[in-house]
């Protein structure tokens, strides 16, 4: 160390103070020698996430460190615990050096800004967002630095939530001081405050225009309401520059996205959907995506989640996706070749992209090359797809493909096949690529023979037999002589180091040779880097052709795995229309399905069409409901990315906004939920739904007492029904709301069939029109192996309870006065126990508790 630690005031001390005033949101890595230092606050912080020892300085100055060479994992954990860490480092050679190195950041590393390789899952991205209010709207504009896209969108505040949970940033950059209400939506993403004035829409049209070498934004499809993203771009842009200065270079022009081109799927109907996250936290294999997902490349993983969670609304460009789909279905044999040339292609967005900021090593520009070459295969499985000619777009995969031969020769020519994870491990470059290096690698290797062929020789000489030529990092080449053989030593040879056994010398000439040798190594060494970067920065220069060729790859990769699920699970393609109605055909839940034994689901057809719309699905605990009603979400939502759906025949008219509730005591996602929580989720699909809508109602209404659920579910119906007049299905014990397809002249009842077999019941699964008029609730305790003499026992109460109050469910007394409904009616003849056994729910109680109840209820009644 060549720099006083002590004293505050050193001179030391005050360049880290004004480096520090310059990065105050940050942890400042400062570099010493070997070492990364944190001082003051920082140190406290980094020992305490890092768990690594705080000291402190002569000066009484709080000091933690870690060693440069396992910086890397200790930077990660920091971002990981949400902290920016800015990365200071000495930019000239402390040898050369007067006085104090000088030193400066040179990137700071946070959550959303991330280059590091390896740090972001390979299948999803890590989007960096900023947000910037205008009068009704909000803009956005999203980047994900390791892939190098882009995104702007306009929105409202209720698209915004959509917005926020579909990209889940990791950081989110707003205007300091400015409130904006769906903040709440995106916890867990670090929030970075910048000036209002970055944000300014002109400022920020110069800027883009100015990186992207556009004379102006006309061609990005921005139109005059989108002036916020544009500020919200420019303050990102801004933002990022800050913390990587050179790591920008592979930024795709901004594509702008609209919501009325997608189906809306808020952040509940995607959790209950289980789209890409599992309801219950680490459960693997139950969402949409790992059921569907085929992909054999990173890229092709990332589309297809984003597609996932963000289907079309557009009838025409659904049927092109289905077209490309089709024909991959068609031609199996062209399917599999193009996966297999596919597999094993890496990841050309995020390779390229570390290519272009100089950070790739040997081995990531060697995938880059592996990736190439698989190239020409791939598109010689896409030109070999019989009747490609159907598909447009696999037309414009085909004209748009760069199979980027010159980049690949390029690499071959210059890159030793197998590379090392270093360049200064050596071995990089290709024997025969640059004429230099040869020439020094010749010189080392004959300074090395040369050496080599000195041993013999003096070993005659001297006489000496065990003589040897060796080498260490110290003394360099040396001749090793045992004691024994000391007095034959000639008068040339120079002592250099005396060992136990032996002593060592050098001669003039041993050193000559060894001048060589070390001299070419270390111009080898340079020579190689500067090779190596130049072929870097040759593919870095061309990195936007190789992320082309990446969306390319992507969306064949998503187009063939779509395809490959679709045969293997017997899918069928949906017929997709801009009408009303929306008809399955022996529909399966796609997820279920793969997990029961082959040909254990029972399909299942479902209608819904302009004269039949709401449809009210009844049937006991355990019979099905929820399947079904999940299964026509999850069918609509593989319709409208493209995909083929589990059914024998699909017609679905496209739906503009999906919802899915679910009541609270049937509600994993939420865990501790209450009514208030699920009433104002009911609340948002009423407002948002519109004729074009598909809204799937599972036990709404059950966090509260029996009466208000049943009047809140029924006046939901009826809005739905008679205001919106969307799509609606809705999934219910309530029998009550059986009397509503009598009033309301297109909601219609169905059931899921259960079959009485004795004493127990068995379960068909099958969706059948009409209501069904009795729970099998005592029937289902029985299946959940509640004790023999309980089961006899509930039996005796219900019918002693059904027998003094006939008010059972489904009682055909209907009464003329909308106002009086048989619920109301039986309000006053409903006994108190009735109505706790009405209210028990048997799927979260142990045969003992229920055993405990079913004693309580006992005492109870005989008072
Ligand atoms: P409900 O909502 O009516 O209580 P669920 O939809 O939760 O019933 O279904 C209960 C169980 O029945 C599911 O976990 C599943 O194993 C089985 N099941 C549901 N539908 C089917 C079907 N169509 N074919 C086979 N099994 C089914
Ligand atoms: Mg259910």
């Amino acid at each position: 160390m060549t720099e006083q630690r002590n004293g505050g005031g050193t001179p030391l001390m005050q360049q880290y103070r004004e480096i520090k005033a310059r990065h105050q949101a940050a942890i400042l890595f400062f570099r010493m020698g070997d070492f990364y230092e944190m001082f003051f606050d920082d140190a406290e912080l980094g020992a305490r996430v890092l768990g690594i020892t705080l000291t402190s300085r002569g000066d009484g100055v709080p000091l933690a460190g870690v060693p440069v060479k396992a910086a890397a994992d200790y930077l990660r954990q920091l971002v990981a615990a949400g902290h920016r860490v800015a990365i200071c480092e000495q930019v000239e050679d402390p040898r050369l050096a007067k006085g104090i190195v000088r030193r400066e950041v040179v990137e700071t590393v946070t959550p959303g800004a991330l280059l590091q390789d390896g740090w972001v899952a390979g299948g999803r991205n890590n989007w960096i967002v900023a947000l910037a209010a205008a009068r009704a709207t909000v803009g956005l504009a999203a980047v994900d630095l390791s892939t190098g896209e882009f995104a702007l969108e306009t929105l409202d505040e209720a698209t915004l939530e959509e917005a926020l949970t579909r990209l889940a940033p990791a950081e989110i950059v707003v205007p300091g001081g400015v409130e904006l209400r769906a903040m709440p939506a995106a916890d867990g993403a670090l929030r970075t405050e910048r000036e209002q004035w970055e944000f300014d829409p002109a400022l920020a049209r110069e800027e883009i225009g100015r990186r992207f070498a556009l004379a102006s934004l006309d061609g990005l499809g921005l139109e005059p309401g989108d002036d916020a993203a544009v500020g919200a771009a420019g303050a990102l842009l801004r933002y990022l520059v800050e913390l990587q200065p050179s790591g920008l270079s592979h930024l795709a022009r901004p594509s702008v996205r609209r919501s009325g081109a997608h189906l809306w799927l808020d952040e509940m109907t995607r959790r209950n959907l289980e789209l890409v996250e599992p309801l219950r936290a680490g459960a693997r294999g139950t969402t949409l995506l790992e059921t569907i997902d085929a992909t054999v490349t990173p890229m092709g993983a990332r589309l297809l989640r984003q597609w996932v969670l963000s289907p079309l609304s557009d009838a025409g460009e659904i049927e092109r996706r289905l077209d490309a789909v089709d024909v991959l279905v068609q031609d199996a044999r062209a399917r599999a070749r193009i996966r297999e040339a596919l597999d094993g292609v890496r990841d050309l967005e995020r390779l390229g992209g570390r290519a272009a900021a100089g950070r790739a090593t040997p081995r990531e520009l060697g995938a880059l090359r592996d990736s190439f070459h698989r190239l020409p295969d791939v598109l010689e499985g896409l030109t070999s797809l019989a009747g490609r000619t159907r598909s447009d777009l696999l037309g414009a995969l085909e004209r748009d493909f760069d199979l980027l031969g010159d980049l690949g020769a390029r690499l071959d020519a210059g890159l030793e096949d197998r590379l090392p994870a270093a360049v200064a491990d050596g071995g990089v470059i290709r024997a025969g690529f640059d004429a230099e290096l040869d020439e020094l690698r010749a010189l080392r290797d004959g300074g090395r023979q040369y050496i080599a062929t000195l041993q013999g020789r003096e070993r005659e000489r001297t006489g000496i037999p065990s003589l040897k030529v060796g080498f260490n990092k110290v003394f360099g080449y040396f001749l090793e002589v045992t004691h024994a053989h000391a007095a034959r030593v000639p008068a040339d040879y120079e002592r250099r180091q005396t060992l136990a056994g032996a002593e060592r010398y050098v001669t003039p000439e041993l050193k000559e040779y060894e001048a060589k040798v070390l001299g070419a190594e270390e111009r080898m060494a340079t020579r190689e880097a500067a090779l190596f970067e130049g072929l870097r920065s040759d593919v870095g220069r061309a990195v936007a052709r190789v992320q082309r060729a990446a969306a390319v790859l992507a969306r064949l990769d998503v187009w063939a795995s779509l395809a490959d699920r679709a045969a293997s699970c017997r899918y069928v393609r949906p017929a997709v229309g801009d009408g009303f109605g929306l008809r399955l055909r022996a529909s399966r839940h796609p997820v279920i399905e793969r997990l029961m034994p082959r040909e254990n689901f029972i399909p299942n057809d479902a209608h819904f069409d302009a004269a039949e719309r709401v449809l009210l699905v009844t049937g006991p605990n355990m019979a099905g409901k929820s399947t079904i009603l999940r299964q026509i979400g999850l069918c609509v939502v593989l319709a409208q990315i493209g995909s083929f759906v589990p059914a024998e025949a699909a017609e679905i008219g496209v739906v503009d906004r999906l919802f899915t509730r679910v009541g609270a005591s049937d509600n994993l996602a939420r865990g501790q939920s209450t009514f208030m929580v699920e009433m104002s989720e009911t609340s948002a699909i009423l407002h948002n739904a519109t004729a074009r809508s598909l809204v799937l109602l599972d036990e709404i209404g059950r966090g509260t007492s029996t009466y208000d659920g049943v009047a809140i579910a029924w006046a939901v119906t009826e809005h739905l029904h008679d205001r919106v007049g969307c799509k609606t299905m809705f999934a219910t014990h309530y029998h009550e709301l059986m009397q509503l397809p009598e009033r309301l002249a297109h909601a219609r009842n169905y059931n899921v069939a259960v079959r009485e077999a004795g004493d127990t019941v068995v379960f068909l699964h099958r969706l059948e029109p009409g209501g069904t008029d009795r729970s099998y609730g005592i029937h289902v305790a029985q299946l959940a192996g509640l004790p023999a003499a309980v089961v006899r026992r509930a039996r005796e109460v219900l019918l002693t309870l059904e027998g003094e109050h006939r008010v059972v469910p489904g009682a055909p007394a209907r009464p003329a006065d909308p106002e009086q409904l048989d619920l109301l009616g039986h309000a006053a003849a409903s006994h108190p126990l009735l109505e706790r056994i009405r209210e028990l729910d048997l799927d979260s109680l142990t045969p003992i508790e229920a055993l405990v109840r079913l004693a309580e209820l006992q005492k109870e009644a005989r008072g």
